[in-house]
């Protein structure tokens, strides 16, 4: 089963419209020549429109970093799902462990988000990870076990080809500790397994399982070369369009 690799980026709350185009216009022309790789770039709501117009026509596809799960109603400073497509975007980021840290954001909303934004036809990245603490505890794989059922409840084989999921260790996020490659792997193949008993084998190998946490050109060969290493979430990374493209570069090099 081959997956196509998906190099996304996560700007997180940083870059203004103007500084947010012309980091945008840097990757379009670096990553222009990489057909075999799926590119996105996820800038704050109020960058999406000036981004969305340098990567129109180009092979970088737009994300955003959070909506509602309702398509219109009164939830001030909310953003719905059909907002995000009207602009153009095609993937979304939900349950990032900087909303349900900072927010209270919850498998069950996350799962409420998940299903708004494929019916819209959005692609979510659904994240999930676990804390320091957990892992320390030997946790891991039960917590990541919780966030993918309740995350993904009610999903089914329809789902495969746009939905995403990231694994993001919380203790990796921003902090420069990455996992191994193979302890990436041993989470990655254990949520495989958790997609096929919720929408079945076929399904589950379509699904692309991304890498988040502190990922950078140092450590992506080693990474993407896991076998459900689909490609990665890239926070840090993403903010400079070389360090960006070099990543894409790498999962460019496993996918011939
Ligand atoms: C992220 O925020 O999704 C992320 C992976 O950040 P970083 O690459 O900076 O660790």
């Amino acid at each position: 089963m081959s997956r196509n690799y998906l190099i996304a980026g996560n700007w997180k709350m940083n870059l203004a419209s103007t500084e947010g185009a012309q980091l945008a216009k840097g990757i379009v022309d670096l990553a222009s020549g990489t057909s075999s790789v799926d590119i996105c770039v996820s800038p704050t709501f109020t960058t999406l429109d000036a981004v969305a117009q340098v990567v129109a026509g180009s092979n970088v596809s737009l994300g955003a970093q959070n909506m509602h799960f309702a398509s219109s109603g009164a939830y001030t400073g909310e953003i719905s799902a059909e907002m995000l497509t009207a602009l153009g975007v095609e993937y979304v980021i939900l349950g990032h462990s900087e909303r349900r840290e900072y927010f209270g954001e919850s498998d069950t909303l996350v799962n409420q988000k998940t299903v708004a934004a494929l019916q819209a036809g959005l692609k979510p990245i659904v994240c999930v990870g676990e804390t320091l603490e957990e892992r320390e505890a030997a946790k891991t794989l039960d917590v990541i076990k919780t966030q993918i059922e309740a995350g993904l409840a009610g999903l089914d084989a329809s789902a495969a080809d746009a939905l995403v999921i990231a694994y993001e260790p919380v203790w990796a996020i921003g902090t420069g500790k990455t996992a191994t490659p193979e302890m990436a792997e041993e989470v990655h193949a254990e949520i495989r397994c958790l997609l096929a008993r919720l929408m079945g084998e076929a399904a589950a190998e379509k699904v692309r399982i991304l890498y988040g946490g502190s990922m950078k050109p140092e450590n992506a060969d080693a990474l993407l070369a896991q076998p459900n290493i689909d490609g990665g979430l890239i926070g840090g990374a993403s903010l400079k369009a070389e360090s960006f493209v070099s990543l894409i570069e790498s999962a460019s090099k496993q996918s011939v």
